[in-house]
C-alpha cells in the first residue's frame, strides 16, 4: 500500500513517529494509502527549514520567482491525469469534474500569481510637494497554509501560489482526508529541485498538529480555508499572538429566484448550485428561495431535472455525483436529513444513502436530496449541511426574502435570479455576503476580492488581495 511522505527541507521524508493513518477512497470504502501521523517534531522541522529558505527566497527577485511558479504549472498541466485520478479516488468527486475544475485551476492558481506578483506596485503618497511617503509591500516570513478536503489541490495552492509569488516560504498542512494530491505536488517539486524549503508539506490530524503549527512562534503568517469552528479555534491560537491570519470558512448560501427571472437558466443553475461536487462547495446554494407565484412549477421542473442526476462511480463519466469524502461526513448529512424529516421537512426525491452493488457496494454515496416545509430559521436551514442535499422556501417579495436569506450566522455567498436589473441590484445590495451572483452562480475571476461576511471568514483573497495578506506594507517618509 502507498506511503505517503512528507516533504520537508526539499526531501520527501517519513514523519518522526514512523506512525500513519488509513487513507480511504469514498467511492469503495476501503483504505488505499497511508498518510503520516506527524507530530510536533515534523512541524517544528519544517518551519526550521522554510525560516531558513526565507532568509534566501524573499531577496530573490519577482522574475526568478515568477519563473519557478510557472514551471510548477506546467508540471502540474504534464502530471493532470494521474492527478484527476488521485483527487477523485482520494475524495470520491467524479474524475470529469477534477478534469473540469480542480486540477486546471491548480495550475491556473500558480500561473495568475506568477504573472500577478509581476505587476503587483504600492502607494505613494504626495504631501503637497513637502515629503514624499512610498510604501514598501515586503515578504512576511514562513505561511502556514491549511486548506480543506472538499477542493484539495485547488485550495492548497489558491494559498501557497500567492504566498510564494510574494516571497514568503510556506509550510502547508493538507486535509489528511485527501492528501494525495498535495503529495503528487511535493513529488513534482521534487523533480524540478524546488529550492529546499521554500516549500513544505506537513500530513497529520489536524487537532493533533495544526496547534502547532499556527501557534508556532515562526509563523507570522495563518492562512486557513475550512469550518467556522476551526477558524474560530485557529483565531483563538493566532489572534494574541498578533499574527495576520486569513479565514475562509462555512456558508449557508441563498439562492433567490423571482418570479421574473429566465426560468429554464434558473433550475438549471438551482440544480448545479445544490448539487455540484456531492453540495461539498462552501459557494453551493444549499437554500432555494422560490418566489410563491412560480413556486409550484419551479418544485416540478427541478425535481425533474434532479430526479434524472446520476449517482455512482466517480471514474464513471456519466456520473453527476460521486460519493461525499468519508463515512463519518455522510453519516453527518444523513442525520441532518433525518432531522429535518423529525421536524416536518418533506423529502420530495433523495433522502438515503444510495448502495451500488458490486465492489462499490461499501461507497459512501447519497441521493441528491431535495426538502420542503421547513421553517427558513430550523437548524436544518441555518447550518451547513455540506452534502447533496437542497431545501425549497417559498417567498412572497423583496423583503421577506432579504431578512430570510440575511437570517443566518453566515455570509459567505448569494445567487438572485431576476430580469429586473434594478431588482438584482437592490437585492445584491441588501444581501449581507461577501459575494453576491446575478443569474449566475460560481463564475469566477480570480482578481476579485473573495470571502465571507460575518462567521464566514475574516479578510479577503484573490489577485492583488491575496498579494497584499501574504506581504507587510511598510511606510518610508522622505522631507524634501
Ligand atoms: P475542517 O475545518 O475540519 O478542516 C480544514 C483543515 O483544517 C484540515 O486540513 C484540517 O486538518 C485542519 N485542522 C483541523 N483542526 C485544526 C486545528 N486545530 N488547527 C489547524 N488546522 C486544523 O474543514 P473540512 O471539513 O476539511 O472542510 C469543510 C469546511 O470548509 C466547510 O465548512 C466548508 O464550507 C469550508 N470551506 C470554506 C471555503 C471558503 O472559501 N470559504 C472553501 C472550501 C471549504
Amino acid at each position: 500500500m502507498e506511503k505517503i511522505k512528507n516533504y520537508i527541507n526539499g526531501k520527501l521524508v517519513e514523519s518522526s513517529s514512523g506512525n500513519y493513518i488509513d487513507n480511504y477512497n469514498p467511492a469503495s470504502g476501503k483504505v488505499y494509502s497511508l498518510v503520516p501521523d506527524s507530530n510536533e517534531d515534523d512541524i517544528n522541522a519544517a518551519v526550521l527549514a522554510a525560516n531558513t529558505a526565507f532568509q534566501s527566497w524573499s531577496k530573490t527577485s519577482k522574475k526568478y520567482r515568477s519563473d519557478l511558479l510557472m514551471r510548477l504549472a506546467s508540471k502540474i498541466e504534464e502530471y493532470s491525469e494521474e492527478l484527476i485520478i488521485a483527487e477523485s479516488r482520494d475524495n470520491g468527486k467524479p474524475e470529469a469534474l477534477a478534469r473540469l475544475v480542480d486540477i486546471p485551476r491548480a495550475s491556473e492558481n500558480f500561473r495568475f500569481f506568477a504573472t500577478a506578483i509581476l505587476h503587483f506596485s504600492s502607494e505613494l503618497h504626495d504631501m503637497d510637494g513637502k515629503a514624499l511617503n512610498y510604501t514598501l509591500r515586503e515578504p512576511i516570513g514562513v505561511a502556514a497554509c491549511i486548506s480543506p478536503w472538499n477542493l484539495p489541490l485547488y485550495l492548497l495552492t489558491w494559498k501557497i501560489a500567492p504566498a510564494l509569488a510574494a516571497g514568503n516560504t510556506v509550510v502547508a498542512k493538507p486535509s489528511e482526508v485527501t492528501p494525495m494530491t498535495a503529495y503528487i505536488l511535493s513529488k513534482i517539486c521534487a523533480e524540478i529541485d524546488f529550492p529546499p524549503g521554500v516549500l513544505n508539506i506537513v500530513h497529520g490530524i489536524g487537532s493533533k498538529i495544526g496547534d502547532f503549527l499556527t501557534g508556532h512562534e515562526d509563523t507570522p503568517i495563518v492562512s486557513f480555508t475550512g469550518g467556522t469552528q476551526t477558524g474560530r479555534h485557529i483565531a483563538g491560537i493566532a489572534s494574541p499572538m498578533f499574527k495576520k491570519i486569513s479565514l475562509e470558512l462555512g456558508g449557508k448560501n441563498p439562492n433567490i429566484v423571482f418570479a421574473d427571472a429566465n426560468f429554464d437558466k434558473a433550475v438549471t443553475m438551482a440544480v448545479k448550485a445544490g448539487f455540484s461536487n456531492q453540495g461539498q462547495i462552501c459557494l453551493c446554494g444549499s437554500r432555494l428561495f422560490i418566489q410563491d407565484e412560480i413556486y409550484e412549477k419551479f418544485k416540478k421542473a427541478l425535481l425533474e431535472k434532479v430526479s434524472k442526476l446520476k449517482v455512482g462511480d466517480p471514474q464513471d463519466d456519466g456520473m453527476d455525483l460521486g460519493a461525499v469524502v468519508s463515512e463519518e461526513h455522510m453519516n453527518k448529512v444523513l442525520s441532518k436529513i433525518t432531522q429535518a424529516k423529525k421536524i416536518g421537512g418533506n423529502i420530495l426525491t433523495g433522502g438515503n444513502r444510495k448502495l451500488i452493488e458490486g465492489d462499490l457496494l461499501n461507497g459512501y454515496y447519497i441521493e441528491p436530496t431535495v426538502i420542503e416545509n421547513l421553517p427558513f430559521d430550523c437548524e436544518v436551514n441555518q447550518e451547513e449541511i455540506f452534502g447533496p442535499v437542497l431545501t425549497l422556501i417559498p417567498f412572497k417579495d423583496e423583503e421577506e426574502v432579504i431578512n430570510m436569506a440575511n437570517s443566518t450566522k453566515y455570509g459567505l455567498s448569494a445567487s438572485i435570479f431576476t430580469e429586473n436589473i434594478s431588482k438584482g441590484h437592490r437585492v445584491a445590495a441588501a444581501i449581507k455576503s461577501g459575494v453576491v451572483w446575478i443569474n449566475t452562480w460560481l463564475l469566477r475571476d480570480l482578481r476579485i476580492p473573495f470571502g465571507g461576511m460575518k462567521q464566514s471568514g475574516v479578510g479577503r483573497e484573490g489577485g492583488f488581495k491575496s498579494l497584499q495578506f501574504f506581504t507587510e506594507p511598510k511606510n518610508v517618509c522622505i522631507k524634501i
